[in-house]
């Protein structure tokens, strides 16, 4: 029997010749004996079990693109545009299937657990959206209890705003409990302290390649052309420090102190058979927004679980989503704003019709009325010490299903 190759996947695994995730990640502290200098970040491509090098795999290919993959970020292959994408996922998936390359390739493998992962790409400007009907309206009802759920203008346009891209950390990050003001109506005045409602939102994120031009709005058709891969995001959110501050201007500090990205992205080619139509809209939308005609479905089908301490608490179906990522790009640019590479938005929370495929803890204990069950114990909100993770995937290609990079993190107190 020849020796089992790392680049014999396993059928079935969801980071097969299919996917190539792009990360960056550097091996010091792991593969290193102590006292090395930490070496130096490099893009890696995720297959099953292990990272290809991908710069140092085309540079001993002798490939055009070892130059944009020789990186220590992905921003110079997200500005290199889609035919660039396209061409360089191609060489990627000869590299990892074709066995007169495999001698070579696997010389630049190393096993998943032996890296350090970092934020792939530099964050330019980031947004985030708020596109799930259910969660909209669950929201409304806990929040705005004698009122309408949904706003008046929330079947009219994605409703977004601009959060601080400063703080998008890598999945494995700690997130410290923000402090922050909150005032429940009983109270009579607000108290400071670490807040008691920390929570999270199970989010797909999307990340700029091609920027456009100031003054120039992108259209819903060129969404591919500027919108590089996806990831999962969790938009951690304190619940207490939101519902005081939140009136008139939106999100704030219940926001800004920590989101969390998946340390892989996904590439929207790997994603063909994942295209699902959204749900069926109430009435016409504005032209700019109107997808009834689009060449190809708007929506993807991922299929997300948020877990916390290992255990699953959700099942959120990021099919269902009322506003897709190309109509969100659309809107964000409508007025001329332009894009840079590494912008990066969020789809909002995804939570579906059912009980069990809410995004939130918010919605999943109705505010706190609602503990839910743990084995180690009742949650209502986050406790410290817990470990909240997302992970998902996608149908792929011939029945395979496309896995998408997890985004993990712990919970500290405050400091
Ligand atoms: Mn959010």
């Amino acid at each position: 029997m020849p020796q089992q190759s790392p680049l014999d996947v396993p059928e079935g695994d969801p980071f097969g010749p299919h996917n190539l995730p792009y990360g960056v990640f550097s091996t010091a502290g792991a593969a290193g004996a102590a006292g090395d200098e930490p070496e130096r970040r490099r893009i890696g491509v995720r297959i099953g079990a292990h990272v290809l090098d991908a710069g140092a795999a085309a540079a001993a290919l002798g490939s055009p693109y070892a130059a944009l993959l020789g990186q220590s970020s992905l921003n110079p292959l997200l500005a290199a545009g889609r035919t660039a994408w396209r061409d360089v996922r191609r060489a990627l998936t000869a590299w990892v299937t074709d066995p007169g390359h495999r001698e070579t390739v696997e010389a630049h493998l190393f096993p998943l657990d032996a890296v350090t992962l970092h934020l792939p790409y530099e964050v330019a400007d980031y947004v985030d959206f708020y596109a799930s009907e259910h969660h909209a309206t669950n929201v409304g009802r806990i929040f705005r209890p004698d009122g309408e759920a949904l706003t008046p203008n929330w079947k009219h346009l994605p409703i977004g705003y601009h959060g601080r891209s400063g703080t998008v950390v890598v999945s494995g990050t700690d997130v410290v409990r923000p402090c922050g003001q909150r005032k429940a109506p009983s109270d009579p005045a607000p108290v400071f302290g670490p807040s008691v409602k920390l929570d999270i939102e199970a989010e797909v994120g999307f990340v700029v390649g091609t920027p456009s031009e100031h003054g120039r709005p992108v259209p819903l058709a060129d969404f591919e052309d500027h919108v590089f891969g996806l990831f999962l995001l969790n938009d951690w959110s304190a619940r207490d420090i939101q519902a005081w501050e939140y009136v008139p201007l939106g999100p704030f500090l219940g926001k800004s102190f920590a989101t969390s990205v998946s340390a892989w992205v996904t590439p929207l080619e790997a994603l063909e058979a994942a295209r699902v139509a959204p749900p069926a809209r109430d009435f016409p939308l504005l032209p700019y927004l109107d997808d009834a005609e689009a060449d190809r479905p708007g929506g993807f089908d991922l299929r997300i679980t948020v877990s916390i301490n290992g255990q699953e608490v959700a099942q959120p179906p990021f099919a269902t989503m009322y506003w897709t990522a190309a109509q969100q790009l659309a809107h964000m640019t409508v007025n001329g704003a332009s894009l840079r590479t590494g912008d990066v938005y969020g789809s909002g929370t995804v939570s579906g019709p059912e009980v069990g495929q809410r995004g939130s803890l918010l919605e999943l204990t109705w505010n706190g009325r609602d503990a839910i069950e743990l084995s180690d114990g009742k949650r209502t909100f986050l406790e410290d010490g817990d470990t909240v993770t997302l992970t998902a995937w996608a149908p792929g290609p011939q029945g395979t299903r496309v896995g998408l990079g997890e985004v993990t993190g712990r919970i500290v107190g405050s400091r």
